[in-house]
């Protein structure tokens, strides 16, 4: 039941002053989120619904390669962060209760998890074991920016695999690479998977998934067949610096900025030893557990969409992430022809299943228009009367703003749905 009536869709015609990232600009003035503070941002009902497509694909993707969803919690005890070091990290919010006892806001699970394993898992035969959770993260950030890019509250994916030894730890990574390039993949943004640099964090190798885009902090060097990070690129001895960029042997590297949205590292025994999560061989032999983790941010996934997608009118969701895919729109008061087709072109959607997001405003086509052309759900249908006199709803598809074949309106229910599937099934 969307009707834009009475749904809460508070779109803008200006930007918010402050904001210089167009996924910024865009995501306020198309009604998906509003700021309450610096680095922390709601996400309004439309805002949301394209959140959870992203958490929906990483979800499935997880869950396909044998990943166990459970929650730990954000407010922890500060003991667990003492023992492995991370007390004084500064991005970390610490606190106390009204006894005094120390807490902390977890910046990430690691400590939690491995605090649980530690006391759950005791042989071999517990192990291997991914497991996983989509949580709030607190960071007091030096320098929150670009709407929900770089946030001090944000939902991350996170999960950790425990093995054995190295060469576990080496297939549930394996593992989690296939997974991430779905997951991306299927988000249908333009993205690379880069090694990271792992000397500072002491790991044993690390990948991060960038996705270009303007408002990205980061840069990557890009050439045929090749993508780093550049500041690992100019470690490179093949890399040189040529007139006006660089290159790697006699092929040019472009450099773009990028955004990272994942991040993927294998930990060893970094914090399973000060925790003590360890596991009895078949010889009765304790050893340490070998770790993994991998995290990923559904708002850095939405935002770089927006980044990467958007045209001079507004935002255009890939089809996976789109809030609704119809947009559709009537041009016509109560009591017209065009509010009589319309519905009835509603309900049959409905019916058949597809989500759509109905604009029955008293408002002018100019408004309607702008605000879908704002919002950017991939299909848009309008009925007006134009379009009506041979019996059509116009069809527009977002991407690239071009007209598609009008839906007859006459046609049965079942075979309105059957078209506007098939014109879904037709776009990006
Ligand atoms: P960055 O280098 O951009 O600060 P990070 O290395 O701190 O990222 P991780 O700790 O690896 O990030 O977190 C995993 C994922 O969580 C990131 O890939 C990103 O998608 C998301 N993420 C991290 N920090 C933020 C933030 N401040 N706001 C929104 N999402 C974030
Ligand atoms: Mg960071």
């Amino acid at each position: 039941m969307t009707r834009l009536s009475d749904y809460l869709l508070p779109t803008e015609k200006d930007p918010p002053a402050d904001a210089e990232a167009l996924s910024h600009q865009l995501m306020v003035r198309a009604g998906l989120i509003r700021q309450m503070g610096a680095g922390m941002w709601t996400w309004l009902p439309a805002g949301w619904r394209v959140h959870q497509r992203a958490v929906q694909i990483i979800r499935e993707e997880m869950d396909a390669i044998g990943a166990q969803e459970m929650l730990m919690p954000v407010l922890q005890p500060a003991e667990p962060w003492r023992r492995t070091g991370r007390l004084e990290i500064e991005e970390l919010f610490k606190l106390s209760d009204r006894k005094g006892s120390e807490l902390v806001l977890a910046m990430t699970h690691e400590e939690a998890v491995t605090f649980h394993v530690a006391q759950v898992v005791r042989s071999y035969r517990d192990l291997p074991l991914i497991l996983y959770h989509f949580q709030v993260k607190e960071r007091d950030e030096p320098r929150p920016r670009a709407g929900v890019l770089r946030t001090r509250e944000f939902i991350m994916k996170d999960s950790y695999t425990f093995d054995r030894d190295e060469a576990g730890l080496h297939e549930r990574y394996e593992l989690h690479v296939d997974a991430y390039d779905r997951i991306m993949q299927r988000t249908g943004l333009r993205f690379y998977r880069v090694e990271s640099d792992v000397g500072m964090m002491g790991g044993l190798g690390a990948h991060e998934y960038m996705a270009p885009c303007a408002a990205g902090e980061d840069e990557i060097a890009l050439g045929e067949g090749y993508a780093a990070n550049l500041e690992i690129a100019k470690q490179n001895p093949e890399v040189r610096q040529a007139a006006g960029g660089y290159v790697l042997g006699d092929k040019p590297l472009t450099v773009e900025p990028a955004i990272e949205v994942g991040n993927i590292f294998k930990l060893g025994t970094r914090y399973s030893e000060p925790l003590g999560a360890r596991y009895l061989d078949e010889h009765g032999e304790e050893h340490p557990i070998w770790m993994g983790s991998y995290g990923i941010g559904p708002a850095r996934i939405v935002a770089a969409a927006v980044e990467q997608f958007a045209d001079e009118r507004g935002i255009s969701w890939p089809r996976s992430l789109a809030p609704f895919a119809v947009h559709l729109v009537v041009l016509g008061s109560e009591g017209s022809t065009e509010r009589r087709e319309a519905e009835a072109l509603y309900a049959a959607l409905r019916e058949g299943g597809i989500e759509v997001l109905y604009d029955d405003r008293e408002a002018g086509a100019g408004e309607k228009f702008a605000d879908a052309e704002l919002l950017g759900c991939p299909l848009r249908l309008t009925v007006g009367r134009r379009a009506l006199e041979a019996g059509q709803a116009e069809v527009q598809l977002r991407r690239g703003r071009s007209d598609g074949p009008g839906v007859a309106l006459d046609a049965a229910p079942e075979e309105l749905v059957r078209t506007v599937r098939e014109l879904w099934q037709s776009i990006p």
